[in-house]
Formats: C-alpha cells, structure tokens, sequence
C-alpha cells in the first residue's frame, strides 16, 4: 500500500505532463487522490513503468487485464514477469518509444493470455506509462465478419442485401456476373435495378412479406441483367435486423437456375416424345386384341377369352400410365387443355364409382350426398381426378374392404371426400404428397406408381379454381377433400 500511496503522489505529474492539462487541473484544484480515484475507476488498464522496467502504478483495470494484483506487479520487472512479451511487438514497441522519446500505438494478440490488446505508450522523464485496452471481443467480431466476407465473395450465387426501401447495399462478385452491374453500379440504386417491368408487383409482395418477418424460401423467378436479357433465378430472401430486433432490410440470395431449367425441359420433351412413341404400338396392340376377342367369341373359343381380357386390362393400364406421363409432362410446360362447360359432379362420382367398383371386388365404395352439384369445368379431366383419389384410395388400404365417398354442394362450394382406412401417409410426407413423381417411402415396394396421380389431380382441382387437401394418419387411413368453387353460366 505503501508504494502505491508514494506512486500516486508522483503519477499526476506524469499524466499532466502527457495531456498538458496541468493548468487547467490545477485551476479546478482536484486533490490528488481524486484523480486517482478516476484513473482506478477507468475501464482502461494504466501502467506507470519506472526507468528500470519496473511497474510502480497499476490501476485496477490493468490488474484485471494481466490477470495479476497490484501486490504482485509493482516493483518487479515486466519483462521478468512476463517474458514471453519480449518476443511481441510489446518489446518492439516499448524499446522504440523509450529511444525516440515517442508515443506509440498499437494492437497485438498476447498469447499468454490469449487476448488481444489496444496500447498507448507515452515516455516519460521516469519511463513510461502505458494505457491498455482488452479488445479480444472486438478482433472476434471483426474475424468473424472477416470469415462471413469470405464466404460471400466467393459464393457461387449472388448475394445482395437492400434496405427496406429496396435500396442496394452490398452486392457480392457473384452478383457481379450474374446480372452484369458492378458493385460501384449498382450499390445505392433500387434493386428494381434488376427485375423485369412487368413484374415489379413481385417486389411489393416481398417487401410486405419481410416487413412481417417472413423469409422467403427458393422463389423462383426472373431478372434482368443490365445488358437486357433475362435470368432465371431461385431466390431466398431473408430479413436483416438490427441488435434490437427491428427489421433494417433484407439479405437475398440469388442462385442461377437456367441450366437447371433447361435440362427439365429436355427431359419434359423427351418424356412426350417417348410417351407419343409408346401409345402408337399400344394402341394398336389393343386394338389386336379387341380383333381377337371378338374372332374368338365368334368361333365359340371361351378358353382363350379369359386371358385376352387379361391383356386387355394391361395394356390399359399401360395406356393410363403413359397418358399420366404426357400429362405430367404438359403441366409441367403449362399445356395442359381443359374444356369449359357445364358438369354435374354428382352424376359424374357416380359414374366414376360404377367403372371403378366393377374392377374391384375386394372393396365396396359406398357415396352419398347430394343428387346434383353443378360446376363448371372439364368433365374428363374431373373424371380422372375423381378415379385417382379412388384408385389410390384402393390401392394404398389392401386390408380395407371399403371406401367412403361423399358430396357436398353448398351456394358457393361442392366439396367431395374420398375417405379410406388404409396404410395412411406419415406426417413427415405428407407436405410433399402432391409433388410430381412423389411417392412417400413407406409402401414404395408393395405398392406400384409413378408418383404422379396426385400431381395432376392437384393442378386439375386447381385450374378450376379449387383446392385439395388431406388429412392422414399412419395406419388409420387418409381423407382427401376437394373443394370446387360452382360457377354459373
Ligand atoms: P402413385 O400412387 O403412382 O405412387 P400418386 O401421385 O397417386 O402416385 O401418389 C403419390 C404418393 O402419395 C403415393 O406414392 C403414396 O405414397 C401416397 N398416397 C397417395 N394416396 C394415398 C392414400 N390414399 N393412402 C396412403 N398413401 C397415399
């Protein structure tokens, strides 16, 4: 205690002298153990070093930055008590303050104690003083933007983040040569920037959906490069907020899908073709077979019969599944056609559950509701909806002996249900149900398809203006409801 009380009668000439305040101090007459009191209380670390290299001051700030107290640095030797400094920029950086009567300033990582340091250090008539900061946190913050910069200049997909007001501030290489703006260009401009005029409502949509706090997940869309052509992008966006939570703007991630776009439409396009191919030389096997059956019947030959109408029975199942692909393929274009007119719904489930229930023996399909539900829309591509849910209903329930079907019209709705009680669709799969060529993983081996009933039965509800939806549980069974807006004439 002794020598810090003898330390602190020396320390404010030294500080005075270094800040040329000593006027001014000494005008407002602070007695000295105030000052000391301050300079305890600063969150700084204050070293006062002596001609010998010795500590004779530390505050309590420096006390906690060395990790030692006051009773074991004052009087000992610095680069005694720690050695490893004298292969720093410490040492450096002391030796050159000391020679050429200078401050210095620096920042050096102490591995020791594995912090980082901001230092003043001021000569002094008795040697120095030095003012230390801990700013491990900050270099922390600063290697882990460091990192995140890294990962952002060398993304592959663009990477652009705007203000609220859709006002571009950062944009990576990669956003560079995708839309052709340099970051100079095109930081500080609207990202209106880059999408097309006609669909500038997408914008409005997406500011509304970040104000809320929603992210916005692989949109896929199209830009506009600066030289007028056009990209197809799969965006995600994500909203930026400050420390306090607020939403500040938005990060988006930018991925070039064109070459992915391209390769699904050559696969669409082989698919048609391929499919074209297969109906010709099914159809005319059919129709062999029909040539046939009837030649038999007409010879009194019964014995071949029942093996014809076998073949029959595949090769329409064959013709079905190639016109599920065609389908799949031309919704998947957006060239399905769909006729427009007047159909009775009711009428057309109890056609529909006629047909099915004469090649099925193993369930009875029991419908009720009303006698009439008149929409508008495509009779066969209703029908075909209708026998997807039904058939699937059959086929994914092998312990079931039934399935219950109903219609409902109200003013402004017919709703249909297609209730079975089979193996039902985990929770986990049901979200993915309605993707083309989605089959979920449970029945994959027992049950034959391609994935693609569900998928063009949910764009045919939904190019009549409805919606289809489910209900499942594993074991139990599953609930598809329908739901189709009536339009009058
Ligand atoms: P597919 O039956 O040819 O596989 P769908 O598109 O009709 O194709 O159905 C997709 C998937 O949805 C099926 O593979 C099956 O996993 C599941 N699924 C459809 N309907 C039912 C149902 N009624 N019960 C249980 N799973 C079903």
């Amino acid at each position: 205690m002794q020598q810090i009380e003898d330390d602190s009668s020396e320390q404010p000439a030294m500080i005075e002298e270094q800040t040329g305040q000593s006027r001014s101090m000494q005008q407002v007459q602070v007695p000295d153990h105030d000052i000391f009191t301050v300079i305890d209380s600063l969150s700084e670390g204050v070293f006062v070093i002596d001609n010998e290299w010795r500590y004779t001051y530390v505050n309590r700030g420096a006390e906690e930055l060395v990790g030692r107290s006051r009773e074991e640095l004052l009087g000992k030797n610095v680069w005694k008590l720690f050695p490893e400094a004298i292969d720093t920029v410490i040492y450096r950086e002391s030796m050159k303050a000391v020679q050429e009567q200078q401050s210095r300033q620096f920042e050096v990582f102490y591995p020791a104690l594995n912090k980082w340091f901001e230092s003043k250090i001021y000569p002094t008539h008795e040697g120095l003083t030095v003012f230390s900061r801990d700013i491990t946190d900050r270099k922390d913050a600063e290697a882990e933007l460091a990192r995140y910069a890294a990962i952002v200049t060398s993304s592959e997909d663009a990477i652009v983040s705007k203000t609220l007001n859709g006002i571009i501030t950062s944009w990576n290489s990669a956003a560079e040569r995708m839309f052709g703006y340099r970051a100079e260009e095109a930081i500080g401009q609207p990202i209106t920037l880059i999408i097309p005029p006609e669909l500038l409502e997408e914008e409005v949509d997406i500011i509304g959906k970040l104000r809320q706090g929603i992210p916005i997940q692989h949109y896929e869309t199209v830009r506009l490069r600066k030289d007028g052509t056009r990209v197809n992008v799969s965006l995600s966006i994500s909203p930026v907020k400050d420390s306090a939570g607020n939403i500040m703007g938005a990060a988006k991630i930018a991925r070039d899908i064109s070459e992915r776009l391209e390769l699904e439409r050559r696969k669409d396009e082989f698919i048609s073709i391929a499919s074209h191919e297969l109906k010709t030389p099914i159809t005319t096997l059919k129709g062999f077979i029909q040539l046939l059956l009837r030649k038999f019947e007409r010879q009194g030959m019964p014995e071949a019969l029942p093996t014809l109408t076998r073949m029959e029975a595949q090769v329409n199942r064959l013709t079905r599944l190639i016109d599920e692909l065609l389908d799949a393929s031309k919704i998947h274009a957006g060239r399905l056609d769909y006729e427009e007119e007047p159909v009775d719904l009711a009428a057309l489930l109890r056609e529909t559950v006629e047909l099915l229930q004469a090649t099925s023996s193993t369930h009875t399909l029991m419908a009720r509701g009303t006698r009439q539900a008149w929409i508008m829309g495509d009779k066969d591509r209703l029908g075909q909806a209708l026998t997807n849910l039904i058939t699937n209903a059959i086929k994914y329930s092998p312990q079931a002996n039934k399935v219950d079907l109903s219609i409902f019209a109200s003013n402004k709705t017919v709703t249909l249900r297609v209730r079975d009680y089979g193996i039902g669709i985990p929770k986990a799969h049901q979200k993915d149900i309605f993707d083309r060529f989605y089959r979920a993983p449970g029945g994959l081996k027992t049950f034959s398809g391609l994935g693609m009933g569900l998928y063009i039965t949910h764009e045919i509800v939904k190019r009549h203006g409805g919606e289809i939806t489910m209900e499942s549980e594993e074991g139990k069974g599953s609930t598809f409801v329908v739901s189709l807006p009536v339009k009058k004439n």
